[in-house]
């Protein structure tokens, strides 16, 4: 750090500014990032590499475990994906780095709490709810989001304790994005699988005597349109314990989807190889089948006497091209029933709003101008205040996608510093805000702890043969960080 600091002064980069400015080495710029996932984290890691500004990160979670999705939606049968965290960790050993875990914004610290210890504050915190279907029947028992599935399959403490009926033999997953894959794979893994997984041993417990036979997603436009991406299709021809089945009439492209794809890239070409070869494929007689289902929307949730999931009423759609140029389905006015016993909504997450922090209902984000916050949809700038990845620009991309997402956020509040427009806090301070958070929160989770923490769990999994048996409720996270 100051090798660093001498290296700027050198080159005459502190020469005009006061020596207790804001990202001097007196005065490290405070920054605030609410929520731990990637793009909290790819935020930390431009932060703390700025050349010549001294910046110190605060990070806060409500969880005592770091991460966000990678931890709590990433599938756990997907462990590559997870070494990202490798880059997470780098970043979380820096000297200016605290992470403050088992902390609630909006419960254990404010908005104006925020604003009277840091320079600057980004809400990284993500789409933790799911879009709603709009459909007759989506509350009935059996019917779940899919985010709710996977934040249970995953260990997330407030899904542990989720009831999912595997008695169920058939299963309809609403939407055709790679959630909608993943619950779809998962629900399908055979028994031999778990072991490879870091899944919570709740959802192996129950996933090992699931009934299901049969899964279907349904998806309302058709292959070349899919929301899902080619390895994730691809992958779903090597399962083990289940065969994947196209009609072939539905892997017959129209003549809108033919255009499309003719100017379409590389990758939705390999996909729709992928969907067409599916469709010639013959069956080998696995245990289960894994439909895949196109041009079809849901209109009704169907239930039984029990008020239980018992069918999904579909419309079969055609594609039609909008005043926009963009390719939307129209009804055919032909209806199906599929019979399920149970349903996942798998049509997407949703932002969840902050107290006293502005929310575009409308959008379900966080009101951003590249990542500065306004005040209002349309508004002015809200100084100090900044938004990264999914509360900033939507549910879209994968985990890498934060990182640009993230650098353009961080400099545009380094714009911000160098214009002097960043607001100046009464108490930015270090050790005071850490007193400050203990006075409001007596079980703080540090990032050494949720190093013990991640001991644990990767030792529990070696005993098991396992990669990881997580931790699953906060209680028990907290009881394995007290002294014995
Ligand atoms: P998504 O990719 O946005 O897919 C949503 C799906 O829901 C689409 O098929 C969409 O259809 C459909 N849908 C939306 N509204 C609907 C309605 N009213 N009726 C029927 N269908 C409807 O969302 P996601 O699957 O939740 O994934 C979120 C992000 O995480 C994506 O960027 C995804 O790639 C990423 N992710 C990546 C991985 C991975 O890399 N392995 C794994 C999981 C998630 P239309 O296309 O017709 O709108």
């Amino acid at each position: 750090m100051l090798l660093r600091y001498l290296t700027a002064v050198n080159r005459g980069f502190y020469s005009a500014r006061p020596m207790n400015a804001p990202g001097s080495l007196a005065q490290p710029l405070r920054v605030a990032i609410i929520g731990s996932g990637p793009a909290a984290f790819y935020a930390a890691e431009h932060l703390l590499k700025q050349e010549g500004r001294p910046v110190s990160v605060d990070m806060i979670d409500r969880l005592p475990t770091p991460y966000g999705l990678v931890r709590g939606g990433v599938a756990p049968d997907h462990l590559k994906i997870k070494t990202v965290i490798a880059i997470y960790e780098k970043a979380a050993l820096n000297p200016a780095f605290r992470f403050f875990g088992n902390v609630e914004f909006g419960k254990h610290i404010t908005r104006a709490d925020l604003e009277r210890h840091f320079h600057a504050v980004i809400y990284a915190t993500g789409a933790p709810s799911d879009r709603r279907l709009g459909v007759p029947g989506e509350d009935l028992q059996g019917s779940h989001s899919a985010t709710e599935f996977v934040a249970w399959y995953n260990g997330h403490p407030d899904f542990s304790d989720r009831q999912f009926d595997l008695s169920a033999e058939r299963v309809a997953v609403i939407g055709m994005g790679n959630v909608a894959i993943d619950v779809a794979r998962i629900l399908c893994l055979g028994p031999g699988e778990f072991k490879d997984t870091d899944m919570a041993d709740h959802a192996i417990a129950a996933l090992s005597a699931s009934r299901v036979r049969e899964v279907c997603i349904f998806g309302r436009r058709g292959p070349v349109q899919a929301a899902f991406t080619t390895n994730e299709v691809r992958e779903l021809g090597e399962m083990v314990d289940a065969d994947v089945v196209v009609r072939p009439e539905e892997a017959v492209l129209d003549a809108l989807s033919l255009a499309e794809l003719e100017a379409a890239r590389a990758t939705t070409r390999a996909k729709v190889e992928i969907v067409q070869g599916y469709a010639k494929r013959p069956l080998s007689g696995k245990r289960r089948q894994l439909h895949l289902r196109f041009m079809r929307s849901p209109l009704e949730i169907r239930g039984d006497a029990r008020g239980h999931v018992s069918s999904l009423e579909l419309g079969v759609n055609r594609l039609v091209r909008n005043a926009a140029d963009a390719v939307v389905t129209e009804a055919t006015g032909e209806r199906e029933t599929y019979g399920a016993q149970l349903v996942f909504r798998s049509v997407g997450y949703r932002g969840v709003a902050l107290n006293d922090v502005p929310f575009d209902e409308r959008s379900g984000l966080i009101p951003n101008l590249k990542g500065r916050v306004l005040a209002a949809p349309g508004g002015a700038p809200l100084a100090g205040h900044y938004a990264s990845g999914w509360i900033k620009r939507g549910p879209t991309g994968v985990i890498g996608n934060n990182k640009a997402d993230s650098v353009e956020t961080v400099n545009l509040m380094m714009e911000d510093l160098a214009a002097g427009s960043l607001p100046a806090p009464p108490e930015p301070d270090a050790a005071r805000f850490d007193a400050f958070v203990r006075g409001k929160q007596g079980t703080v989770v540090t990032f050494a702890d949720w190093q013990k923490l991640d001991r644990i769990e990767l030792d529990r999994g070696r005993a098991t043969g396992r990669p990881r048996v997580k931790f699953t409720s906060v209680d028990e996270m907290l009881a394995a960080l007290r002294p014995s």
